[in-house]
């Protein structure tokens, strides 16, 4: 055999569908919803599909998935899926096996909905468990904000549809959503000097800077660096390609709220989400500060908003005045957009400057 390179791509995924998907593809008629959590879809065969979806704790142990299969393989067909937002699905083409399978999830404590107008499972980026640089937990936070949201996730009488999503750092894989909630920094990195030459290549932090507030220095006869705090904007970009310069701080590293962030353009145009509250105490484990600002957004939403107004319409339609109003938060200087320090300091040349 010749010396092939691996391809390491996304796995064919037919090979895993469920025989009625796998004929079915591409040739579907319409579907339905017959109760929160279930999809009921008919194909052009007449042939027809119920996918039963139910919420997962997100981190899983191999317990727990064991759990998930052997109820895919005793209640359903045997096949299941993860939706991106890390809830399980099962498929079944017999529609007399939907109240055994929804009922054996609940038993085993797995909540079944997230279709339609729901608060669908909270999508989170990866936190401490795969990545070096977040200032909170990811998926402690999501589970303790999905178990106050509980009722929101299995009933759907929401306006429409609700994406919550969390991001663990300021300034890398956060998503926009109907609601966000993101790690805020409030203050400049602290420099252990004694660490800075034999951890960080000085020129690519100095490179990563977007305000170009650090220049290389001599620190104690030591090659470190220095941070103008007047232009730090506590942004976080220095420290994955430098730990030294720490900026993760129990007391001073916030949860900021942001609503109104939208991808899709099926009623209105897609929308970049907008800072409602900030200086929130990230407080594990139950986070109970963050999820008092989300539950009260949610419960003003779904008494004001017109049917089917998604997050970012609603408050298109009263007016941000008005939504800060109704929510009662406080509506401070800070929310104003108006840094226009990126049209001097931006470090937008390719070049490094010393
Ligand atoms: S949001 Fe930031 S800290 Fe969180 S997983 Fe992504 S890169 Fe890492
Ligand atoms: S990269 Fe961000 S946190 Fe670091 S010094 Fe520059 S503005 Fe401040």
């Amino acid at each position: 055999m010749p010396n092939m390179p691996i391809e390491s791509g996304t796995p064919d995924p037919f090979q895993y569908m469920h025989p009625t998907m796998q004929k079915n593809f591409g040739a579907w008629s319409y579907h339905d919803r017959p109760r929160p959590g279930v999809l009921h879809h008919v194909a052009k065969s007449g042939d027809e599909i119920w996918t039963v979806r139910a919420g997962t704790q997100r981190q899983m142990d191999v317990y727990t998935v064991r759990k998930l299969c052997s109820i895919a393989d005793d209640f359903a067909d045997g096949y299941v899926r993860f939706t991106i937002r890390s809830n399980m699905e099962f498929m079944v083409k017999d529609g007399s096996k939907v109240d055994a399978l929804v009922s054996k999830l609940q038993e085993e404590g797995f909540p079944v909905g997230g279709t339609g107008n729901s608060v669908s499972m909270i999508s989170h980026t990866q936190g401490w468990l795969h990545c070096d640089i977040p200032g909170t937990d990811a998926s402690g936070v999501v589970k303790s904000l999905m178990d106050e949201l509980h009722e929101e996730f299995i009933r759907e009488d929401m306006p429409n549809r609700v994406h919550i999503t969390t991001s663990c750092c300021q300034i890398n894989c956060g998503g926009q959503g109907d609601i966000a909630i993101n790690i805020q920094h409030t203050k400049p990195p602290k420099i252990n000097h004694d660490l800075v030459a034999n951890v960080c290549e000085r020129p690519s932090v100095v490179a990563r800077c977007p305000v170009a507030a650090i220049r290389p220095a001599l620190v104690n006869g030591k090659p470190s660096l220095e941070v103008d705090e007047k232009k730090c904007i506590c942004c976080g970009a220095c420290f994955p390609p430098c730990p030294p310069m720490q900026i993760n701080d129990p007391e001073h590293s916030k949860l900021a709220i942001w609503i109104g962030g939208n991808h899709s353009n099926a009623r209105s145009k897609p929308t970049f989400q907008k800072l409602v509250a900030a200086g929130i105490p990230n407080n594990p484990p139950r986070w109970t500060e963050a999820a008092a600002v989300i539950k009260n957004i949610l419960k003003v939403y779904k008494e004001d908003a017109r049917e089917w107004e998604r997050m970012n319409d609603w408050v298109e339609r009263i007016g941000w005045p008005r939504f800060f109003e109704l929510t009662e938060l406080p509506f401070t200087k800070f929310h104003i957009d108006n840094w226009r320090g990126a049209r001097r300091s931006l470090n937008a040349s390719t070049h490094i400057r010393f």
